[in-house]
């Protein structure tokens, strides 16, 4: 009988990551409702493209995301 060793690599969260491509969630106010599922920090940005006020919820110091009020990708910083 063979044993199987099976390795698992755990994927690293994109933790401190500057990746343009991995977007956040990103909205113009809270939820009404709890059913979101993102997770992180909730942050009022303001876009500095648009100057809207956004709402976003923030994984990572540098997370990128898409203003859906005028499609522009903007990094948050706190
Ligand atoms: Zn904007």
């Amino acid at each position: 009988m063979h044993k199987k060793t099976i390795e698992v690599i755990m994927g690293d969260k994109a933790e401190g990551k500057l990746d343009p491509s991995k977007k956040g969630v990103e909205m113009a106010g809270p939820p009404k409702e709890q059913e979101v599922t993102a997770h992180g920090q909730q942050v009022y940005v303001t876009c500095p493209h648009c100057n809207s006020v956004r709402f976003v919820y923030l994984e990572y110091e540098g997370e990128w995301f898409t203003c859906a009020n005028c499609g522009s990708s903007y990094s948050v910083t706190i």
